[in-house]
C-alpha cells in the first residue's frame, strides 16, 4: 500500500505540525506505513520548536490525488482541509475542533474530544496503547499544547492539558513557563512579514448557509504595535475579501500576556460581528475584546450562530 499522508490543517500551527509527526510516530508502532506532511508555510513559533529539537519539518504538500490514504490531525472542515481532499479516502481523524461538512464513503476511526490540543488526544492514546513518550515526542506535545491554550491560559485548556503537561515536563525535564514562554514569544516576531503574510499565518476560513468568511488571528505581546500596521493590514484583507469572495474578514490581534485582543472587521457583512458580540465597530473597524483569546470557543462559534 502506498504511504499514508498525515496531516494538519492549511495555514499549519504549532498542534497542526507536532501532532502530525507525533501521529506517524504512533501509527508506525502499528507498523502503519504513514508520513507527516504540511499543508502550508511554518510559522516562527514552530520554527523555534523544530530548531530546539533539530528535526526537519515535514513536507509540504499542495493536493492529493484521488483515492490517496490520509489521515487528518487538528482538523476536519474542509474548506481547512487539503485540496483533493473529498476524492481521497480518510482513513483516521484525531481532532478537538466541531464537526462540520464531513462526509466519508467508507469506515474510518475518528477520534474526537474536546480538549484544548489534539496533542493532548495522542498523548492519552501513548498512554492507553502502552507507548513509550521519549523526550522528542513529549517536546512535541509539550509545544503544540503551550501553542494551543496559550500556556494554558485560554479557556479551551481542560484538566487534560493540564495533567499532561504536567506529566510532559518530568519527561522532557522543561519547564512550560520558561520554555513556552520563549516558543510563544517566537511566535509574535512579525516584522518579517508582508500584511498579506501577516493576514494569512493563522487564517481559517469557514462557511454557515450562503456566507463564507476568515477569521485570522496573530499572537503579540503588544497590540498597538500590530494595529499600527492597520492600513496596510486592511489593504490586504480587502484583497482578500475580493479574491475569495467573502462575506466577511476578521483579523484577531491577542495579547498573550494580559489575554485580550483586539479585531478588525471588514467586508459586507461586518454587522455580523457587531451583533455577535453586541458592540459597535469604532471608526477603524475595529473592537476590544476583552479576555478573549480564543478563536475556537470566543469567536468562531458566536460569529456562526449570527451568520447562519
Ligand atoms: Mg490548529
Ligand atoms: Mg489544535
Ligand atoms: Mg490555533
Amino acid at each position: 500500500m502506498d504511504k499514508i499522508l498525515i496531516f494538519g490543517h492549511k495555514n499549519p500551527d504549532t498542534d497542526s505540525i507536532c501532532s502530525s509527526i507525533i501521529m506517524e510516530n504512533l501509527v508506525k508502532k502499528f507498523n502503519v506505513n504513514a508520513k507527516a506532511v504540511r499543508l502550508g508555510n511554518i510559522n516562527k513559533e514552530t520554527e523555534y520548536v523544530l530548531k530546539y529539537l533539530k528535526i526537519e519539518a515535514p513536507e509540504l504538500i499542495e493536493k492529493v490525488e484521488e483515492g490517496q490514504n490520509v489521515i487528518l490531525v487538528d482538523h476536519n472542515e474542509s474548506a481547512q482541509s487539503v485540496d483533493g481532499r473529498d476524492e481521497a479516502k480518510v482513513l483516521a481523524v484525531v481532532d478537538h475542533h466541531r464537526i462540520a461538512d464531513f462526509k466519508t464513503i467508507e469506515p474510518l476511526y475518528y477520534l474526537a474530544k474536546p480538549y484544548g490540543c489534539t496533542a493532548t488526544i495522542l498523548f492519552e492514546q501513548y498512554k492507553q496503547n502502552g507507548i513509550e513518550i521519549d523526550k522528542t515526542i513529549g517536546t512535541l506535545m509539550l509545544s503544540a499544547i503551550i501553542s494551543d491554550t496559550l500556556l494554558l491560559k485560554s479557556p479551551t485548556c481542560t484538566e487534560k492539558d493540564k495533567e499532561a503537561v504536567k506529566e510532559l515536563e518530568n519527561i522532557t525535564g522543561l519547564k512550560s513557563s520558561e520554555y513556552g514562554l520563549e516558543m510563544l514569544k517566537a511566535g509574535t516576531d512579525l516584522s518579517t512579514y508582508s500584511s498579506t503574510e501577516v493576514i494569512n499565518l493563522d487564517a481559517k476560513e469557514f462557511t454557515a448557509d450562503t456566507k463564507k468568511f476568515v477569521v485570522a488571528q496573530v499572537n503579540t505581546a503588544d497590540i498597538d504595535d500590530v494595529f499600527s500596521r492597520r492600513e496596510e493590514l486592511e489593504f490586504a484583507m480587502e484583497k482578500e475579501i475580493s479574491d475569495k469572495k467573502l462575506n466577511l474578514f476578521v483579523f484577531v490581534i491577542t495579547d498573550i500576556i494580559n489575554t485580550n485582543s483586539k479585531i478588525i472587521a471588514l467586508g459586507s457583512d461586518k454587522s455580523i460581528v457587531e451583533k455577535a458580540f453586541n458592540k459597535k465597530l469604532d471608526e477603524f473597524d475595529s473592537m476590544m475584546l476583552e479576555g478573549v483569546v480564543s478563536r475556537k470557543k470566543q469567536i468562531a462559534p458566536q460569529l456562526l450562530e449570527v451568520a447562519k
